[in-house]
């Protein structure tokens, strides 16, 4: 047989993934292992939203959408929301794109704007998802790489050192997924003026958005003077709505970079499902209440967590901002990432992922998601005390 492609085959796998399927087929198997792998909320998606989707396919959603690009109920609703929440004035019939999963909005908008050989800019520890896109895409990834010492600061000067005539973007996220950072109106002023200096784009990556603790207010790069036109905003439904297998995102940006992610959409997945369109209306535009209890819950789950972590002999764990991961040290394990979520696993069956996966700064830090119940937490804590002499 002829070869396979290399470009795939060189392409690491989702290790976020990888370890969440791999602690649900041990689950499965019968054995005791608590997940705390991947993102994926433990609350069920509020009724009214499924019973959106089960009236739309009683209705006769189960055919292509039409639009393909997005359901005018739902590119308004998208539209609505941009504005009221984040400050960013969209046109609905041409600013916005509906894919399925945010994830496939963050490969659209790579594909939109790159040209063989150019650079983008990732902030790592970096969520494991983004150097394989800008791969796939055609770019080339180049890590600004955040010191854990310096609580992962962006300046100015730390991107600055990483620009190259070929940089043609940059990819952030906040709040930060693994980090739990959520960025300051100084680093998002840091990150505004070398994209204006250098001319960039920005792919602001805004899934976690709502998960914003102590009262913090999430703050969007697309709001800021002159950056619309620079910055392809994305979001979804799976986090802040408990949807991640429904599969909804969009990306929002200059009509002509969204008319080509909407382009390349309808010839690879054509649109995301008719009957998820109709639930993700609702759940724009129904009650929100729900998002604050669930934050609320993350938040007691941080503080206890983090609490409960750095009490232990050996764990140091930084609080979080947003999002719901934490990402704790050992510094008195000699073993690397690796060897440190592959003992959590085989010797506490801990599922976590190891901090490698977010690139060389995450190096001696695994990752926790909280998103899980507080009972899981509380059995992975105590195993964590017997554990940690070992590891
Ligand atoms: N961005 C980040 C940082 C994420 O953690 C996720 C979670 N999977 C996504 C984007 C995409 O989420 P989804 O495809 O489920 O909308
Ligand atoms: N984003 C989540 C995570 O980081 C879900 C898995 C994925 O899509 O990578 O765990």
């Amino acid at each position: 047989m002829k070869e396979t492609s290399r470009r795939i085959g060189n392409l690491p796998v989702s290790a976020t993934l990888a370890v969440a399927d791999k602690a649900k087929a041990l689950q499965a198997a019968g054995h005791d292992v608590i997940a705390l792998a991947g993102g994926d909320p433990d609350f069920d998606t509020p009724s009214h939203i499924s019973e959106a989707a089960f009236a739309a396919i009683r209705n006769g959603a189960t055919h292509y959408p039409a639009p393909m690009k997005g359901i005018p109920s739902l590119l308004e609703a998208i539209a609505n929301k941009m504005d009221q929440d984040n400050g960013i004035h969209i046109n609905p019939k041409s600013d916005v794109v509906v894919t399925p999963g945010a994830k496939w909005s963050l490969f659209l908008a790579l594909a939109a704007i790159l040209n063989p050989g150019d650079e983008v800019l990732y902030l790592e520890p970096v969520w494991v998802s983004y150097p394989p896109m800008i791969t796939l895409a055609g770019g080339i990834p180049v890590a600004v790489s955040l010191p854990s010492e310096d609580n992962f600061t962006i300046t100015a000067d730390r991107l600055r050192a990483k620009i190259t005539p070929n940089t043609k973007a940059l990819m952030m996220n906040t709040p930060s997924n693994p980090t739990g950072r959520v960025l300051t109106q100084a680093e998002l002023d840091a990150i505004a003026e070398v994209a204006l200096e250098a001319d960039l784009y920005v792919i602001a990556d805004e899934i976690y958005e709502k998960l914003v603790f102590d009262g913090r207010k999430h703050l969007s790069l697309a709001a800021m003077p002159g950056m619309a036109e620079r910055t392809l905003t994305i979001n979804g439904l799976s986090k802040a709505y408990a949807m991640t297998g429904w599969r909804m995102g969009w990306l929002v940006g200059p009509a002509s970079i969204v008319k080509m992610a909407a382009k390349m959409n309808g010839q690879t997945v054509s649109s995301a499902a008719n009957f998820t369109m109709h639930a993700a209306v609702a759940a724009l535009t129904g009650p929100q209440d729900f998002i604050g209890v669930m934050r609320d819950s993350y938040q007691a789950r941080r503080d206890y967590m983090v609490n409960a972590l750095n009490a232990i002999d050996g764990v140091e764990c930084r609080s979080i901002e947003g999002a719901f991961y934490l990402f704790p040290r050992f510094p008195n394990s000699k073993k690397n990432s690796l060897e440190l979520a592959d003992a959590l696993l085989d010797q506490a069956g801990i599922a976590g992922v190891p901090g490698i996966a977010f690139g060389a700064s995450g190096e001696g830090h695994v990752r926790f998601s909280i998103a899980t119940a507080m009972a899981d937490l509380e059995r992975a804590v105590a195993r964590i005390v017997d554990v940690v002499p070992n590891l």
